[in-house]
């Protein structure tokens, strides 16, 4: 898959290198497409949306809501109204916890999540558990870093009122059977929801084909802006929920003896949404239409096995994350390299890597690190990429050896 040269950004060197970025599980780059489609929302189409007459607004509207159609068929959700843009996963994620986890928790009530969440999927729910009196329970992770699905059955039962879980995990790659997962919990009366941030640029995604309750994801890993994304929620359950924010565009009638809700998604939408940032993503979710998520993933796949077979050659490498089932994500140590200098070395090699923690505390303390070095993949990337990222790593090991 030859792509590099839809995203501008990817042709300028860094610290005079050419630039190696392996990065894109924090972020990934914006295609040409993209970046045309959110200027020429404000060069040609600037307005705001829902409530004006005149021809701009209603042509804002239509791209907006077009927009939203966009994000309806890449989940396959049967309505647009199912759909609520966010600002993000983290965004869509506090707004399950303090909307539906708000009036629907209790003491005695237990959520279910797994040891390799994100911290956008566990401290919401920490909040609004130090709320309503419900309380966490975690799914351990085993050595290769999949999920214990005995545990996981073990943890549920009458008092599981959600089960919150990744579809991939962005400390380790794993893909995890969220499906079979959704199934167990929906066989204890309890609800589903799946963090999608790492999924959706991946695999391709059906919400109804998975069965979950609700869906996030956020834009910026998916080739498109940042600050736009979406929460996918069953039609009933979005009906259901009482606002968690309150402002324009989410009311039906206010008057100072009360007011009156707006259905969704307007309901939890309050104030001037990021319109041109939902056009973007739907340019996004177009330019993966045409490059295929299928070819992308099997692209990604390969390079990932290319990269795991080259670093295991080096010595003193510790691999995180080694699930038979793992998207475009390498989770690596370097004995006797802290990985924030080994992150500092490769960088001035041009290669941009993150370390950390990756906001998954939980994992680097389940492995007893501080934290991982982390490549991963897009689908501009190429095997020189590849070979930018080992030999830089063998010469950091040459500088600390
Ligand atoms: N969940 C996972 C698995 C992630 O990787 C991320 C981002 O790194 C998030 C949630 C949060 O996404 P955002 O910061 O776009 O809201």
């Amino acid at each position: 898959m030859k792509r590099a040269a839809d995203f501008p950004i990817l042709s300028r060197p860094v610290r005079g290198k050419r630039l190696a970025y392996l990065d894109n599980a924090a972020t990934t780059h914006k295609p040409e497409r993209v970046i045309e489609a959110e200027s020429a929302f404000y060069r040609e189409s600037n307005a705001n949306i829902h409530r004006g007459v005149h021809w701009l607004s209603q042509h804002a509207t239509d791209l907006y809501e077009g927009a939203r159609e966009r994000v309806r068929g890449f989940l396959n959700a049967a309505r647009a109204d199912e759909i609520v843009f966010t600002r993000g996963t983290t965004e869509a994620i506090n707004l399950v916890a303090f909307s539906w986890g708000r009036a629907n928790l209790k003491a005695g009530d237990e959520i279910v999540l797994t040891e390799m969440e994100h911290h956008s999927n566990i401290v919401p729910w920490q909040l609004v558990c130090a709320q309503t009196g419900a309380t966490i329970k975690v799914v351990p992770i085993t050595d290769a870093g999949e999920l214990r699905l005995d545990v996981y059955e073990s943890l549920l039962g009458p008092r599981t009122k959600l089960v919150a879980i990744g579809h991939v995990s962005n400390a380790l790659g794993t893909i995890n059977p969220v499906a079979r997962m959704i199934e167990k919990a929906h066989a204890v009366g309890a609800l589903a929801l799946v963090d999608g941030a790492q999924a959706v640029a991946h695999l391709p995604v059906d919400v109804r084909a998975l069965g979950c309750d609700f869906y996030a994801f956020s834009g910026h890993k998916l080739y498109g802006p940042t600050g736009i994304g979406a929460l996918y929620a069953r039609r009933e359950l979005l009906g259901a929920m009482p606002p968690w924010q309150g402002g324009g565009d989410m009311i039906l009638t206010v008057a100072f003896e009360g007011s009156t809700w707006a259905e969704p998604p307007a309901r939890f939408e309050a104030g001037t949404p990021n319109i041109a940032g939902a056009v973007g993503l739907a340019a996004a979710i177009d330019y993966l239409d045409e490059a295929g998520l299928e070819a992308a993933a099997a692209h990604e796949d390969a390079l990932l096995a290319h990269a795991t077979a080259e670093i295991r050659k080096l010595p003193g490498i510790r691999l995180y994350g080694t699930a038979a089932r793992k998207s475009g994500i390498l989770s690596f140590t370097v004995d006797g390299i802290h990985p924030h200098d080994l992150g500092t070395i490769l960088d001035s090699e041009g290669v941009a890597i993150r370390a950390g923690h990756h906001c998954a505390m939980p994992v680097m303390t389940r492995f007893g690190i501080p934290g991982t070095a982390r490549a991963s993949f897009a689908l501009y990337n190429d095997e020189r990429d590849v070979a930018a990222l080992i030999a830089a790593i063998a010469k950091a090991q040459k500088l600390f050896g």
